[in-house]
């Protein structure tokens, strides 16, 4: 349905501005809904939350042969997973020289490779969706071009891929292992897949309570041995006792039409990621960012788009970025950050598994959490969640 956005956001549009209201471009048509929960349903583990992170503990939880069910709120992709930006990026939130500087060279190292292996695991089981062009991060100004050379000789003082760049984007640094992706095709495509498996997933049923063994929804229930919650934002409205350390945020973005006039091969990151695009192959483009703009009010759960975003947004799109095709989707969606920006992987209480608070960054960091927590779930060692928690003991903050 296209609607004007006339009526959502008071004072009215930019002239002949029409769009998506809260609606991501990230449009996919193959998906074929999945039924709610209705019935009494048994499992070793349920894991709630589809997104990236939930299908990716059920992916590691079908390949342990242990049972699984997942059951979602919405429908599968409907949160961040399915409404951010697309970057696949190696490393945590944070650049990697501050990662080091945060956490120490060798704990920084050893995170920074898991992610880049498992960018190359997905760029493997999803080639179609996943495009490793590398990505770009860009300086705005010569102090953040004196950071990206910091930022480059950290990485290569470890041995990680990182080239100094200079292009029509800007000055600063190509990453040539990160990589792009429409990012609710990948979490469809992850979903069809343990369909196909034999997994059940049960959508628009939101969970009521959760108590050891049970997740309760209103028309069903899972009992199980073990839960996962793997969701990103509103996890502290989950899990209040993960608060204030958890805090959710909102994150806005928006998109245009097919823009022939501009050619961004590589997503790029500018002004400390905090603006964030990529084109897509049909030439659409698709921007995010000026969170730090609006001070307290985007650390909200709201999850609609405001004129404030959306007005800086468009005038970056035509001033900075040049495009002139007309915006078709405004969308925002809710995310969780961390105090120290590392990652939440913990057992809240008795057998229920917590994973979120990506810190804006959760594409990749996400899957290796949630893979993580299947496998603390079913009695096995994970190198990830020994790292992190390594990471935490010695953080600096
Ligand atoms: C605009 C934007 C741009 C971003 N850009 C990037 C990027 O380019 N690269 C990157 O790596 N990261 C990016 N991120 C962050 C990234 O999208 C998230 O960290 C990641 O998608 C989190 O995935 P997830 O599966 O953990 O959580 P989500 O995708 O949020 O999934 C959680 C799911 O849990 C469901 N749920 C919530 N409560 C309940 C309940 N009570 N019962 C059942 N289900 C429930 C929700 O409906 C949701 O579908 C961006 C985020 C946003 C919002």
């Amino acid at each position: 349905m296209w609607r004007s956005t006339r009526n959502w956001l008071a004072g009215g549009p930019p002239a002949g501005s029409i769009s998506r209201v809260n609606e991501p471009i990230w449009a996919d048509r193959v998906w074929k809904p999945q039924p709610p929960l209705a019935e009494a349903v048994r499992a070793e583990v349920c894991v709630i939350g589809l997104g990236g992170s939930g299908l990716a503990a059920l992916d590691e939880l079908v390949n342990q042969g242990i049972s699984a069910v997942g059951v979602e709120a919405q429908t599968v992709g409907a949160g961040a997973a399915g409404r951010n930006g697309g970057f696949v990026l190696a490393g945590l939130a944070k650049f990697y020289h501050e990662t080091v500087r945060q956490l120490g060279r060798a704990t920084a190292a050893a995170i920074y490779r898991q992610t880049a292996d498992e960018i190359q695991r997905q760029v493997d089981e999803l080639p179609r969706i996943i495009r490793q062009t590398g990505s770009l991060r860009i300086a705005a100004d010569a102090a953040e071009l004196a950071d990206c050379q910091r930022h480059l000789a950290a990485l290569r003082a470890d041995g990680f891929a990182a080239e100094p760049y200079a292009g029509p984007e800007g000055e600063g640094i190509l990453l040539p292992t990160d990589g792009v992706m429409q990012p609710l095709q990948r979490a469809h495509s992850q979903a069809t897949h343990l369909i196909a498996r034999g997994t059940r997933l049960f959508e628009n049923s939101p969970v009521q309570k959760i108590e050891p063994g049970l997740v309760v929804t209103a028309a069903g229930t899972v009992r199980c041995d073990t839960i996962i919650t793997a969701v990103d934002g509103r996890l502290e409205k989950i899990f209040p006792e993960l608060s204030p350390r958890v805090r959710s945020a909102r994150l806005q973005m928006l998109a245009t039409a097919a823009a022939p006039e501009v050619n961004y091969f590589r997503p790029v990151y500018w002004r400390q990621g905090y603006e964030y695009w990529q084109q897509q192959p049909n030439r659409t483009v698709a921007l995010g960012g000026f969170r730090d703009h609006a001070g307290e009010a985007e650390w909200t759960m709201a999850g609609e788009p405001t004129k404030l975003i959306q007005d800086l947004l468009e005038k970056f799109l035509r001033e900075h970025l040049r495009v002139q095709a007309p915006i078709t989707h405004r969308w925002a969606a809710s995310v969780a950050y961390t105090t120290d920006g590392l990652p939440v992987l913990e057992q809240v209480r008795h057998k229920v598994w917590a994973v979120g608070g990506y810190s804006g960054t959760g594409n990749i960091v996400g899957a290796l959490c949630a893979r993580a927590a299947a496998r603390l779930a079913a009695g096995q060692m994970s190198d990830w969640a020994e790292l992190l928690a390594q990471a935490r003991a010695g953080a600096k903050s």
